[in-house]
């Protein structure tokens, strides 16, 4: 689209795909073509975009910052303000003041205690042998590569609130 600011803007990288836009607080992952709403975008470019935000996620993690928001406004009402699909990656740290009026949902205690159960089930299932694990994977991994992903899980997990 000849008069979009996202296809007008300098792109960080590009790949096939989705390109990075860095702004002030993080990045933005676009679609490389004009696609307006998410509903009308490919879904190989979906997984593109945030196949390219957990890449980025990983790089912003090294950098020092403690979460991120994930923020994708699908339709004006939802606050899209540019034409263009954009998924933001906002960077987090303690106490920085960013989304005051987001407050997130409160669950009841006993919600929590089952989401902390189904968690601590599924981090003990990455420790176990790999015959015990779903056969997902259509290549056999070594051990080293699996202790490199469990370890990755763990990672994962320990910035799960
Ligand atoms: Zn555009």
């Amino acid at each position: 689209m000849a008069d979009c600011p996202v296809c007008l803007a300098k792109k960080e990288d590009e790949d096939t795909l989705v390109s990075t836009i860095k702004t002030e607080d993080g990045m933005v992952v676009v679609p490389k073509e004009h696609v307006a709403i998410l509903e009308q975008t490919p879904d190989d470019v979906v997984g593109a975009m945030f196949v390219k935000a957990n890449l980025a996620l990983l790089q912003m993690f090294e950098t020092g910052i403690q979460g991120a928001n994930l923020i994708l406004n699908n339709g004006v009402t939802a606050g899209q303000a540019l034409p263009h699909v954009a998924l933001q990656l906002v960077e987090r740290k303690e106490n920085d003041g960013l989304f005051p009026l987001w407050q997130p949902k409160q669950l009841p205690e006993d919600a929590m205690n089952q989401i902390q159960e189904k968690m601590t089930e599924a981090i003990q299932n990455t420790d176990a042998p790999a015959e015990d694990k779903p056969k997902t994977e259509s290549k056999p991994q070594t051990k080293n590569e699996e202790k490199k992903e469990n370890a990755f899980i763990r990672r994962v997990f320990r910035r799960v609130p």
